[in-house]
């Protein structure tokens, strides 16, 4: 066979199978461009474990109803600019791949407006095959319809799972989503019935400086009753949220969350750092719980690792791991000293 340049549908169904795993990464893809919008509240409308329907509303800035084409294209994103810029990237996006890949493997719908713009402006996508923009009726904001996911790829359909499950999936980020962005309102429904509402608190967007009561709304008031507090700054990095004491220990890893400047990301080295600040004083085989805000410059962390960013990679990792490791074995010494454990240092 000779050479060909794939068509640009292709390109992005194949994209797809890299950024669009299942519902829940849909729907990780599109509440982050509403965070990145500056939204304060976002609606998001699930049907059949967001395998059918996922409507995902904002009342952030909106996009020009010209640019419309532009944000389902490729490579296209108002993110950044040049190589500095993927640098010292702050926001959440900045491949501009989610829309156009999204959008080349399910029914999809974007529609916007701007402040002054005299009304909505829709582009509809089917299965990658762009339509004409055509005005219609929209507050202030964005709002993106993708149905029947992967109608046009059976192979993935296949791998779907159960509406549970999927829609468990969904609310599990959402969680951890929740639990980084105190200050934005979350209304979750699914069938057409309200499933879960995350009030905004009203602080401006401060990632991570959440009020112990979303903590509890989020993670159970168990948890909430046995947090401390965790505070700590040094060497150019910040470290804070709660850890769980002790006796509030887990059978499995279910309740770790790490966020690196607000991104929630998984980390080998930092996991192993919180265990081992925890090694002295939890029963062997048991998981501590935690939800830890590390904050650094940008320029010293790359977020361009994965593409659907599930992990960083940090230029001093050894660092990173000794600062988590003694901020917590710090936090925990009252616990150590309680529970008459030797205290070593
Ligand atoms: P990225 O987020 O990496 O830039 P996306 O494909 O997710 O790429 O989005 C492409 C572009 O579309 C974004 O850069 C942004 O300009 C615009 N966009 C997408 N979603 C929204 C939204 N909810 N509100 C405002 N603009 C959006
Ligand atoms: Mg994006």
């Amino acid at each position: 066979m000779s050479i060909q340049q794939l068509p640009d549908t292709l390109v992005n169904q194949i994209a797809a199978g890299e950024v669009v795993e299942r519902p829940a990464s849909v729907v990780k893809e599109l509440v982050e461009n509403a965070l990145d919008a500056g939204a304060r509240r976002v609606d998001i409308d699930l049907e059949e474990g967001g395998v059918r329907l996922i409507r995902i509303r904002d009342d952030g800035a909106g996009i020009a109803p010209d640019e419309l084409p532009l944000a389902v294209s490729r490579h296209a994103t108002s993110k950044i600019a040049s190589l500095d810029d993927l640098e010292a990237v702050a926001t959440l996006g900045f491949r501009g791949e989610a829309l156009p890949s999204i959008a080349s493997v399910s029914r999809f719908v974007l529609s916007s407006r701007r402040d002054g713009d005299v009304h909505g402006t829709s582009l509809q996508v089917d299965g990658g095959k762009l339509g004409e923009a055509a005005p219609t009726p929209h507050q202030r904001g964005t709002t993106v319809v993708v149905r029947d996911l992967f109608y046009n790829v059976p192979a993935r359909r296949k791998f779907l799972r159960a509406e549970r499950t999927e829609l468990g999936h969904i609310e599990e980020w959402l969680r951890s989503l929740a639990l980084a962005r105190p200050d934005v309102e979350l209304r979750v429904s699914h069938n057409g019935k309200p499933s879960r509402r995350y009030k905004g608190d009203g602080q401006p967007g401060l990632p991570g400086v959440s009020s112990g009561d979303r903590l509890g709304e989020t993670l159970g008031e168990e948890f909430a009753r046995h947090a401390l507090r965790v505070e700590h700054e040094g060497a150019g990095l910040r470290l804070h949220g709660w850890i769980a004491q002790p006796v509030y220990s887990r059978a499995s890893a279910d309740q770790q969350y790490l966020y690196v400047n607000g991104r929630s990301i998984r980390d080998r080295s930092v996991a192993h750092a919180v265990k081992q600040a925890y090694a002295d004083v939890l029963f062997h085989g048991r998981q501590p719980a935690y939800v830890l805000f590390l904050e650094l410059d940008p320029t010293r962390v790359d977020v361009n690792v994965h593409p659907a960013k599930h992990e960083v990679r940090f230029r001093d990792a050894r660092l990173v791991h000794d600062f988590v490791y003694r901020t917590l074995h710090d936090a925990l010494a009252e616990t150590r000293a309680g529970m008459g454990v030797a205290v070593s240092t």
